[in-house]
């Protein structure tokens, strides 16, 4: 039966057209680049995310486990929690969320915990993203919560900084010295 592989690719819509114009989605990829770069500047892989609704920045964040000794401190986590709490609701409902890189199975899960209605990522990660390259867990077919996902939003952009990064690291590494 082709119809349930089908589902994991084409999930229903509960609303139709795009949320937000490809001018936004540049502006809030570009904001989430920003991050990504502070996130770099302080020695962390170079991750970005914000979340948005109606247009509007509702929250941004960086990745930063390394920082603050915490393994779940993803920026697409960090960002969803600090929406929540301005939105004083741990359900963000038609709200979005930009990264610069495809979400993890943890980030996807808490995707789907928040209700986030859009996701949109700039690089594909073909080693764990999991809204379809490495698993799928957004739009699984035993999960009830559809998020549309939409992907390659400045991608180039995305994949240079995460590239610049692990190329620092290499030579780094290669002249003796500690990355961390
Ligand atoms: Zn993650």
């Amino acid at each position: 039966m082709g119809s349930k592989e089908q589902s994991l690719h084409t999930p229903k819509r509960r609303d139709a057209g795009p949320f937000h114009s490809p001018t936004d989605d540049e502006k809030f990829m570009r904001l989430a680049l920003r991050e990504a770069r502070r996130a770099m500047a302080a020695g962390e892989v170079p991750v970005g995310a914000v979340v948005a609704r109606d247009g509007k920045v509702l929250a941004k964040a960086h990745n930063a486990p390394i920082r603050r000794s915490d393994p779940a401190a993803h920026a697409e986590i960090l960002a969803l929690r600090s929406a929540a709490r301005k939105a004083d609701n741990y359900r963000l409902n038609g709200c979005c969320l930009y990264v610069t890189i495809e979400p993890c199975a943890m980030c996807a899960g808490a995707l789907v915990t928040a209700r986030v209605r859009e996701l949109i990522f700039g690089a594909s990660d073909r080693k764990a993203g999991a809204a379809g390259s490495a698993l799928t867990v957004l739009n699984h077919p035993k999960l009830n919560h559809r998020v549309t996902v939409r992907s390659g939003v400045l991608q180039e952009e995305c994949c240079a900084i995460l590239r610049q990064f692990f190329r620092e690291r290499r030579h780094e590494k290669h002249a003796g010295r500690s990355a961390r």
